[in-house]
């Protein structure tokens, strides 16, 4: 290694610590996230992988004194979750756009996809709904996997259809259609085979609320105990759904008895939870016994 590239990987190496610790201070990082983290900012500023960030170390010396690397740890510092700020987050192995419009997509929303791929055989037709798509990820990663599935994703908001179209370009899901609405409002009666949502469901007085201050409060946010928006789809769902449709709702991890509940109150029947891979029972669901 020349002397040159030397210097540049204890410069980078040190610009990288110094960063790290800023966002240590500032975030109360544990300190493998501060420097995980800036890696990222650096990678997204430079355009770059991490085998070129550690193989061109002088890249990433320059990078550091970068005035979009430098915006980038700012608005870190201040707060901003690191994925808006790359505007990127993995979902169920596909990686999809973000903006502050949109929820950032969870790991534990996987667990929907997956009960819903069960229920749709790989060569399944039909249309199934994907209420308050948001990115859309919930609804692509279920029609890329079935592409004979028709999946109209519906979203009250104008800005994260926006998000879910280029989304959708991305992933070539032409099997998604998109629509602006209510709810179920605007659907056909016993139009769907099956309804998958991920709807807001968090206590307007739960603590953890202002950790989330940045994502859309009315994709967070559903009423004194969180269940408002479950109870309106609840309500809805068997007038859109065909003979045996399913309906499929994310829920908190203190919620899925206060869910049973409205499912089987709603008539609908084999209500279920399913845990996630934290062990919490995070979706419940249930069929339309007759249909309509
Ligand atoms: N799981 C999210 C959280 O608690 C909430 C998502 C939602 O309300 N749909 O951070």
């Amino acid at each position: 290694m020349s002397g040159e590239q030397t210097d540049s990987r204890d410069a980078t190496a040190e610009a990288l610590r110094r960063d790290a610790r800023r966002l240590q201070g500032a975030l109360g990082l544990h300190a493998r996230q501060a420097r995980l983290e800036v890696e990222r900012l650096l990678m997204h500023a430079l355009g770059i992988g991490r085998a070129q960030l550690i193989a061109h170390p002088e890249k990433a010396a320059l990078a550091a004194t970068d005035v979009r690397y430098a915006a980038m740890l700012a608005r870190r510092l201040a707060g901003e979750p690191l994925d808006y700020i790359l505007s990127r987050r993995e979902f169920y192995g596909l990686e999809f756009e973000i903006s502050p419009a949109v929820l950032i997509p969870r790991a534990d929303t996987e667990l929907l996809v997956e009960l819903a791929l069960a229920r749709v055989p790989p060569d399944g037709r039909g249309c199934i709904a994907d209420l308050g798509t948001g990115s859309g990820c919930v609804a692509i990663a279920i029609a890329c996997a079935r592409p004979g599935l028709r999946v109209l994703a519906i979203d009250r908001s104008r800005e994260a259809l926006r998000v879910a179209a280029r989304n959708r370009l991305r992933h070539r899901a032409y099997n998604v259609l998109l629509a602006q609405g209510d709810w179920l409002a605007g659907v056909a009666p016993g139009a769907l085979c099956g309804i998958v949502s991920n709807p807001p469901y968090v206590r307007s007085d739960d603590p953890h609320l202002p950790a989330l201050a940045r994502e859309p409060q009315t994709s967070l946010v559903s009423g004194a105990d969180g269940l408002q928006d479950w109870r309106h789809i609840v309500l809805q769902a068997p007038r859109c759904l065909a003979a045996h449709g399913w309906l499929l709702m994310e829920h908190g991890y203190d919620q899925a008895a206060s869910c049973r509940a409205l499912l089987d109150s709603g008539g609908f029947a084999d209500v279920f939870s399913a845990r996630d891979l934290g062990g919490h029972e995070r979706v419940s669901g249930g069929s339309a016994g007759r249909g309509g």
